[in-house]
């Protein structure tokens, strides 16, 4: 960044929201991925759509890169300045301009945090779904941006289900407007829809307006061992068969289990069994009856046992387990790779069979949780104490087999966490040359310069 270019920064944003060094710039150089850290050469920190256009305007005329971030939660590098340049940052712009009880729409900043959105919608009785794990320090924009899923897709869908409007500003500056509180809306191709998932590579999101539903009643969690990772997989496709709609079917392994314990310094129930699956039904009226359908899928299956989790401390208990699992991992001895793959989920039991194989083929540990009921895995391929030359060769390796593995059971590369510039390479695994070719021609459209958020998803 010239100086030249930098003076016409400061015009637009004072100095007191422009970091240009490196402790202050710090926390801009990463995001909760392992061992990545890359340094912006400035951050500003945004306060309205005005600044946003014109730095847009600005990047274009001094032909400096710039790279949306939310809270900086993810886990593909995307919010990163992979070429450079600056780093806008919505972090302060996270006003809910309205809570519309009647039509029952939420319209907010995207800075918001996720966790503060959903009880200020919760206050107003109303509910918004998605919930990534990470929903107490990641931002609403970062979810729309990676159109972010969570435990209860399985029941409620992911982030974009819930996008009716968008107000996006283009790389050139220019402000536009898609959807808005509309329930049904084919007036023309589906941009909202098209900038949700988008990585922050075609607009930068500065308002949402998402569809809200009614609060759900009490609810119940469920903790179900098995002996066996193969008994929980298959238990997983036979629930799906078995027509059984739970809010949320998560999946954890018997290493993930212990590391969570570990790190919250708690023991957990049943900390012997291979697998888990938590499972989370809505109190209504058919409760006993569905209650007694898992009970029979489960132990078809050999569960060890059903755990109903009936009070506030031992659900809070299981869930801390849960949402700590990734803190818990990145705790331990060396590094890990991390792939987010996502497969037809009833081919879960196939998936868990083959990444047993290549744990064991390659002699190295791979933890796996996640939200399988979606069909979504988080692999984990641990360095443990793996030698740093021996780690680097074979984690891209093992990388190699588990997209290959993947490919064969028609899955992608990422369910949520997106593609971003660390899982780029491995995009070819999951879609074909022409597919590639035709979402490059769209970021080229929109972006013909490709100042916005350079480097990430495409080679
Ligand atoms: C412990 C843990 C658990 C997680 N659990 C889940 C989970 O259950 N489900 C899930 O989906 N993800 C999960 N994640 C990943 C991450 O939290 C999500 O991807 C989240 O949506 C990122 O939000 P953020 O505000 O931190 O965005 P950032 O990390 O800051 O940015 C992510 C991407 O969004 C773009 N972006 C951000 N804001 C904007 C904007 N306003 N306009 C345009 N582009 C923008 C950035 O350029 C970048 O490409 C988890 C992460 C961690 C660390």
């Amino acid at each position: 960044m010239s100086g030249e270019s930098l003076d016409a920064l400061k015009d637009i944003i004072p100095e007191n929201r422009l970091k240009t060094e490196l402790p202050e710039m710090e926390d801009y150089c990463h995001d909760e991925y392992p061992d990545i850290f890359i340094e912006p050469e400035a951050v500003a920190l945004a306060e309205n759509e005005d600044e946003i256009s014109k730095i847009l305007k600005w990047s274009q005329k001094y032909n400096v890169p710039v790279t949306p971030r939310g809270l900086g939660t993810g886990l593909s590098g995307g919010c990163l300045a992979a070429e450079g340049g600056l780093i806008l940052s919505l972090e302060r712009m996270k006003s809910i301009r309205e809570i519309d009880r009647q039509g029952l729409f939420v319209t907010t900043q995207p800075g918001i945090i996720t966790k503060d959105l959903q009880d200020a919608v919760e206050k107003e009785s109303l509910f918004y779904p998605p919930d990534p794990a990470s929903l107490e320090s990641c931002s609403i924009g970062g979810n729309v941006a990676e159109n972010a899923g969570g435990p209860r897709a399985y029941k409620y869908g992911v982030t974009r289900q819930y996008v009716q409007g968008l107000k996006a500003i283009l790389p050139d500056g220019e402000r536009l407007s898609f959807g808005g509180k509309l329930i049904k809306n084919v007036s023309g191709y589906d941009i909202a829809g098209l900038i949700c998932g988008s990585e922050g590579t075609l607009a930068v999101i500065t308002e949402i307006t998402l569809r809200l539903v009614s609060k759900p009643a009490q609810v119940i969690d469920l903790l179900i061992p098995f002996p066996s990772l193969r008994d929980a997989a298959e238990t997983i496709s036979d629930f799906l068969s078995s027509g059984i709609v739970p809010n949320t079917m998560e999946f954890m392994d018997k290493a993930a289990i212990a590391r969570s314990s570990k790190f919250i310094q708690k023991e957990l129930p049943y900390m012997s069994s291979q697998a888990q699956l938590l499972i989370q039904i809505e109190e209504r009226e058919n409760i006993d009856s569905l209650l007694e359908s898992v009970q029979v899928v489960a132990e078809r299956h050999n569960a060890e046992d059903i755990l109903l989790a009936e009070n506030p401390v031992q659900q809070e208990l299981i869930w801390q387990a849960r949402r700590n699992l990734y803190e818990a991992l990145k705790q331990s001895e060396g590094s890990m790779e991390i792939a987010d793959v996502s497969i037809p989920r009833h081919r879960i039991p196939l998936l868990i069979e083959g990444l047993r194989k290549i744990s064991e083929i390659n002699s190295t540990e791979i933890i796996n949780y996640g939200h399988a009921g979606d069909g979504n895995v988080h692999v984990h391929v641990m360095q443990n104490f793996i030698e740093s030359e021996e780690w680097d060769k074979r984690k891209l390796l093992i990388m190699k087999e588990i997209f290959n593995l993947v490919s064969s059971l028609e899955g992608v590369v990422s369910g949520e966490h997106g593609i971003g510039f660390l899982k780029k390479k491995y995009l070819k695994y999951c879609l074909d040359d022409q597919s590639l070719k035709l979402m490059q021609a769209i970021k080229k459209t929109i972006d013909p310069e490709n100042l916005l958020n350079p480097g990430k998803i495409f080679i």
